[in-house]
């Protein structure tokens, strides 16, 4: 059966946006796009403005149920992350269980705020069933850490078994994410950009962070040394100095895709060879987190200047109030006006869509692609469409067949 939709309008972010169009669902998917309503049988929804479901970039969902972020305002990122550790080791044996509570919970609340994929850090142990959500779309990169060589070997051939994991859910696919420079050896970055090259797994890596983090890698020292000699995970051989994150960069080029998580702290080269390598490699800018620690203005303006493909993730409940992305997007569009909003809507969507790998079926409004859609009601005779879309809410509709009262709510 096909589903006929008449829509008030459709920003498709493959192309210009269309006033008064005619959306054409069959299983699923969009298989049509006419201008105008000439279609009879065609659900009327001319008060409605839809764009394509939002993609996440980058979440940690283990972290959903927190009532408010780790920590405080302006908390150092070391202290932060000895909260986290802290907050995960408070669920002792249970921990399977809680974490796949938040993951579902994490699921439902990003499908509340239009959200149809998200790019989610897994980690170990993973319960299947905890992505068990029709509505949203999961890329599950799972976390690999890897200072200590005992466990190595073990941690690489979980990260095998997880990309060809025969998942009996539809809505996942695999990737990987070696940490961060402080938690993962550089012989172990290597591995994963190897097994996301031959698997063509998306990878993502948490990066260019925290001045704390480029202090460990010029001088072997700094509060993150403390931190690892304090858990007893820290070689010399591993932070012998005078290492630079574009060396990082050099290493992730060579992966599927690869998303440089945060790149708070990008030097010019660093962008340049971001900018050069934007046909695989994009930075996730996490606005409310970013803010949350208090770091220096973000470097979007210049990244997006030069060329680098830029998308937006909420990072977790740990470090941020909610999982609303739409509120990223209000938050940079307050911060950085002068960047266009169309290039805004595309750093939720297409381009992310592109970082998580997943472009072929999400991101744009196309024949072929989801018929998941961000939708948001939109007053007779409105003047500026995107501004009125902007400063509202969206939420999650799946096409696939038909609408329900609670869809078409405008209360
Ligand atoms: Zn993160």
């Amino acid at each position: 059966m096909i589903w006929k939709y008449r829509l008030g309008w459709v920003y498709t972010i493959s192309g210009l946006p269309l006033q008064d169009a005619t959306l054409f669902v069959e299983d699923g998917q969009i298989v049509a796009i006419e201008e105008g309503g000439q279609s009879s049988e065609a659900i009327d929804l001319r008060e409605w403005a839809v764009m394509p479901a939002l993609v996440n970039a980058h979440t940690h969902l283990e972290f959903s149920n927190l009532e408010g972020p780790l920590g405080t305002q302006g908390i150092s990122f070391p202290k932060w992350i000895t909260e986290v550790i802290r907050y995960r080791q408070g669920f002792g044996e249970n921990i399977a269980v809680e974490k796949a509570e938040a993951v579902r919970s994490g699921l439902r609340q990003s499908a509340q705020h239009g959200v149809g994929v998200v790019g989610e850090i897994a980690t170990l142990p993973l319960i299947e069933t905890a992505y068990e959500n029709p509505q949203v779309y999961v890329v599950s990169l799972l976390e690999v850490l890897g200072l200590d060589p005992k466990i190595s070997v073990e941690r690489l051939a979980q990260a095998e078994e997880h990309a060809i994991y025969p998942w009996s859910l539809k809505n996942i696919s695999p990737g990987i994410s070696p940490h961060a420079p402080y938690s993962i050896r550089m012989d172990m970055v290597e591995h994963c950009v190897s097994l996301s090259a031959a698997q063509q797994l998306p990878l993502a890596m948490h990066l260019a962070e925290t001045l704390e983090e480029l202090q460990l890698l010029e001088e072997g020292a700094g509060p993150f040394r403390t931190m690892l000699e304090n858990m007893g995970l820290f070689n010399q051989t591993d932070f012998p100095g005078g290492k630079r994150v574009l060396a990082y960069l050099k290493q992730l080029s060579q992966a599927y895709r690869a998303m440089v998580v945060h790149g708070n702290y990008l030097h010019e080269t660093e962008i340049a060879f971001l900018a050069e390598h934007a046909e695989t490699m994009s930075v996730c800018y996490c606005p409310r987190t970013h803010a949350y620690f208090h770091h220096d203005r973000h470097l979007i303006e210049d990244l997006l200047a030069q060329g680098v493909s830029v998308v937006l993730g909420t990072d977790s409940r740990a470090s941020n109030p909610d999982l609303n992305l739409w509120r990223e997007v209000q938050f940079v569009q307050r911060e950085f006006p002068d960047i266009p909003e169309e290039q805004l809507l595309g750093m939720v969507t297409k381009d992310a869509a592109f970082a998580l790998g997943v472009e072929d079926s999400f991101g744009t409004i196309e024949p072929g692609r989801s018929a998941m859609v961000a939708a948001f009601p939109i007053p007779k005779g409105c003047p500026d469409v995107l501004t009125e879309m902007l400063a509202g809410q969206p939420r999650l509709w799946n096409l696939a067949g038909g609408l329900s009262e609670v869809d078409l709510a405008t209360a």
